[in-house]
């Protein structure tokens, strides 16, 4: 029996309870290792302790520096600052990772296999914003402050190319907006180019490319791309794009990884629009889940959890709603967890 590995758990706000269940079923049936601390953030924080991102969540994740977390909401306009901003600020979690890979074939793109690297502390994303009162209008002028740090552009990509290099990628794709945001984001394919030359150009291709161009050409053939990287903004767009390639959110998971803690989460949100109704599309936390077993060197029950993943959608034909099956969570669920039992 080998040893339990103590991991912090959010279920988080709409669907997030139903997902983080479906995923628990799945673990457990596995026999993954993981001793749970329960805690709250996000919308559930608010209305049970009073606080987004309670001190004993911040405490338990620097404690076990591992979680799997569930979709918290952020209210739009005014109201709090995001708790996933807070959490990747508080543990300096640099990296996202974003795989897309077409699990179901026979949507509008197949034989999709990509990874969009997002950074994820910086850039225009982190929300400095302020308004400045003209007259009696004090909402006359929005400003939004964006900052990119050489130190921090280095560190983002030394983890693609690296990661890039030890996953067997062939090319890295640097995503940036140069040509209009020439400091912003200038100082991203710089960085890129200079490290580029000193340390990978004889381990793995690399190009730039504008976001704008990108985000056509992720369109039109998005084959043409292995690895992305780019700025915390274009990050988070980009991923939601690519998602929308292998089958939409509900099949694409993400990790964010720093030096002391990783956080693994679906890339979507808590879907307000289906949450409590038995809806939502499990395989995104799944998938996160797989990649925190990767992360924790549990390689092959991760590789057992995604071929029950597949094997569910494409030889059981178990789909929700979303993939254009008729299963509920909890349907899709147990069709999986009698997959990872029985083989
Ligand atoms: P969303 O990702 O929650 O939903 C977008 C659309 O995708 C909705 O139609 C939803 O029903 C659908 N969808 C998402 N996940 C699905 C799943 N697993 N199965 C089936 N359908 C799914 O985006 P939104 O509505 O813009 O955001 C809702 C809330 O989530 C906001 O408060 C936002 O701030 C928050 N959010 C949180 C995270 C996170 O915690 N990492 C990420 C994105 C958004």
């Amino acid at each position: 029996m080998s040893q339990t590995i103590p991991a912090t758990l959010i279920p988080g706000d709409g669907i997030g309870p139903e997902i983080v269940e479906a995923t628990l079923a799945a673990l457990d049936a596995l026999g993954a290792p993981f001793e749970w601390d329960r805690q709250i953030a996000g919308l559930e924080g608010v209305t049970t302790a009073g606080d987004p991102l309670p001190q004993a969540t911040l405490d338990s994740i620097r404690r076990t520096r591992l979680a799997l977390k569930g979709p918290l909401e952020t209210p739009s306009g005014g109201g709090y600052r995001s708790s996933n901003v807070r959490l990747r600020e508080e543990f300096k979690l640099y990296a996202n990772l974003r795989p897309a890979l077409t699990i179901v074939p026979g949507g509008r793109y197949d034989k999709i296999d990509l990874v969009v690297v997002r950074e994820n502390l910086e850039g225009l994303y982190i929300g400095h914003e302020h308004f400045v009162q003209i007259d009696d209008d004090p909402h006359a002028v929005a400003m939004a402050t964006g900052i990119n740090t050489r130190a921090g552009c280095r560190h983002i990509l030394e983890y693609a190319f690296e990661h890039a290099i030890a996953t067997g990628r062939k090319k890295v794709t640097i995503v940036h907006k140069a040509n209009i945001m020439k400091a912003l984001t200038g100082i991203f394919k710089e960085t890129a180019e200079q490290m580029y030359e000193a340390k990978y150009k004889d381990r793995i291709a690399m190009d730039t490319i504008i976001v704008d161009a990108c985000a056509m050409k992720l369109v039109l053939n998005p084959w043409q791309f292995d690895v992305l990287v780019t700025t915390n903004l274009f990050g988070d767009i980009l991923s939601d794009l690519v998602a929308g390639l292998v089958g939409g959110l509900g099949m694409a998971p993400g990790a964010n990884i720093g030096a002391d803690a990783a956080i693994f989460e679906a890339v979507h949100g808590s879907a307000p629009d289906i949450a409590g109704q038995n809806k939502a599309n499990p395989t995104a936390l799944l998938l996160a889940a797989a990649m925190m077993l990767d992360h924790v060197k549990l390689t092959d029950m991760a590789t057992r959890l995604r071929q029950a993943i597949d094997a569910t959608l494409n030889i059981d034909l178990v789909r929700t709603g979303d993939l254009g099956g008729s299963a509920s969570t909890t349907v899709f669920t147990q069709a999986l967890v009698n997959r990872i039992r029985n083989g």
